[in-house]
């Protein structure tokens, strides 16, 4: 069984909770229709969903930005 320090397990859910707004305002703005980029390969992002639309996934073309994110 895999044990996490709590701290450790703290600062985790801080840094996920911080790039969870991030990611959503970026899908947002995907779904604005504004040119969001790969700030790794400057490629444009895109976003896709799932068939129930709980669930996005949000890439570029090379695929360094690779997120997916629950909408439920
Ligand atoms: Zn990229």
């Amino acid at each position: 069984m895999l044990m996490i320090n709590i701290q450790q397990f703290k600062t985790l859910q801080k840094k996920t909770s911080a790039s969870f707004h991030q990611q959503k305002k970026l899908i947002k703005n995907i779904m604005l229709g504004k040119d969001v980029y790969c700030q790794q390969c400057n490629g444009i992002l895109q976003v896709k969903f799932n068939k129930e639309a709980t669930l996005a996934h949000v890439c570029c073309v090379q695929r360094c930005t690779d997120i997916k994110l629950e909408l439920g």
